[in-house]
């Protein structure tokens, strides 16, 4: 297949953005990459943090972000065994790891220190052609859908793979905090899709009216609630709390809100990731209700392929939006404002 030269791809050329839409070259695939003609790729909030270097964590520049990548494979190096030509892949947050660290070892990969983020160290899928390591990037089955299985390749499986860290059970809740965002839409339908019962925890009507669609038992506005932690644990079952939080909101606040009506026994994830931003617990209150506060970060190559799967089967449908790849700074500058009910999803042009 004869590739072009050129291509047109969203360039961050300085901190703080906004992207330029423009013509830049094909990249070539090493022996152990694919090169992925993206058809669909997802926006998450993270490169918005990434264009505008909320991070404690290097970031080339200029940058191609995204990382929610969907297309087919148009060209692989010598090495690649996991992909032919015409396959349906995915790039992920991860692109690439050394796959030899003690980490990699034990299939961690998300925890690799030699990590390659997409759109963060090495150009993502804001461009037509992007390039991922075989033996990391995702399979797609053929016959799933490249616009709606997009964000499930970083929001999908960094809330599939927080649900399995909170240890919740069939039956119990688990409060969503940013509900009606890209993650947290994705997370109302793998709680559900895991039997679990949900608390949406989200400002304003729109999101309201999403979180509902999508089955949630109550719905917390933090605009207009007087007491967001009582509303909570009245929402949940005798009063007494969720047995999970996944804290998924751009914002401090709820970071430190959330052991005041997580369940005694129960988990606090974070997986939100606000500029700057601490947790903090009472000692006193973590002891003695025996609370236990983790992390999590999106998943490893087995947990994409779960999460891929529970998509191709049909179990989670969340709203997303398509918008063109030229729209991106528009979209930015809605995420910002924290106007994007769900996920938009940008259409590549062919
Ligand atoms: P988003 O902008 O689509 O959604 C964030 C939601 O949080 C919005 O709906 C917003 O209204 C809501 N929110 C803000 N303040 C709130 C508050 N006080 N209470 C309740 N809700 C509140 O963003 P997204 O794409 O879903 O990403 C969410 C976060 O997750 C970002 O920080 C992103 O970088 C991070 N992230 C982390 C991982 C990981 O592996 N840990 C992976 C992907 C994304
Ligand atoms: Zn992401």
């Amino acid at each position: 297949m004869s590739l072009p030269e050129k291509q047109w791809a969203q360039v961050v050329e300085k901190k703080g953005g906004p992207p330029v839409y423009k013509e830049i070259p094909v990249p070539k695939p090493a022996a152990d990459e694919i090169l992925v003609k993206i058809r669909y790729t997802g926006v998450c909030h993270t490169d918005l943090h990434a264009m505008n270097g909320d991070w404690p964590l290097p970031l080339k520049m200029p940058l191609v972000g995204g990382h929610e990548g969907a297309g087919i494979v148009v060209a692989k190096g010598d090495l690649v065994k996991e992909f032919e030509i015409g396959d349906q892949a995915g790039i992920k947050w991860i692109n690439g790891t050394d796959l030899s660290c003690e980490f990699c070892q034990q299939a961690e990969e998300p925890l690799c220190p030699n990590a390659q983020l997409s759109g963060y160290t090495v150009d993502g899928t804001f461009q037509q052609y992007a390039i991922g390591k075989a033996a990391i990037a995702s399979k797609i089955p053929e016959g799933v859908a490249l616009d709606a299985v997009a964000p499930i390749l970083c929001a999908g499986l960094t809330v599939y793979k927080g649900l399995k860290e909170s240890g919740a059970r069939p039956g119990q809740t688990v409060a969503i905090v940013g509900a009606g965002g890209g993650l947290g839409s994705l997370a109302q339908q793998y709680a559900k899709a895991m039997g679990l019962r949900v608390v949406a925890i989200d400002g304003g009507d729109e999101k309201k009216a999403m979180c509902d669609s999508l089955g949630a038992e109550a719905y917390i506005d933090f605009f207009t609630s007087k007491d967001v932690v009582a509303d909570v644990k009245a929402a949940t079952p005798e009063g007494l709390g969720a047995h999970a939080v996944l804290l998924l909101a751009v914002s401090e606040k709820p970071f430190q809100q959330a052991t005041e009506y997580v369940r005694s026994r129960g988990t606090i994830v974070a997986i939100g990731l606000p500029q700057g931003a601490f947790l903090k617990a009472s000692v006193f209150n973590t002891v003695v209700r025996m609370i236990n506060i983790k992390g999590s970060y999106v998943g490893t190559r087995q947990d994409a392929v779960e999460a891929i799967d529970f998509f191709a089967r049909g179990l989670i449908k969340a709203p997303y939006k398509i918008a063109p790849l030229k729209d991106l700074p528009k979209i930015f500058e809605m995420m910002q404002q924290g106007k994007i009910a769900g996920r938009y999803v940008l259409d590549v042009p062919q």
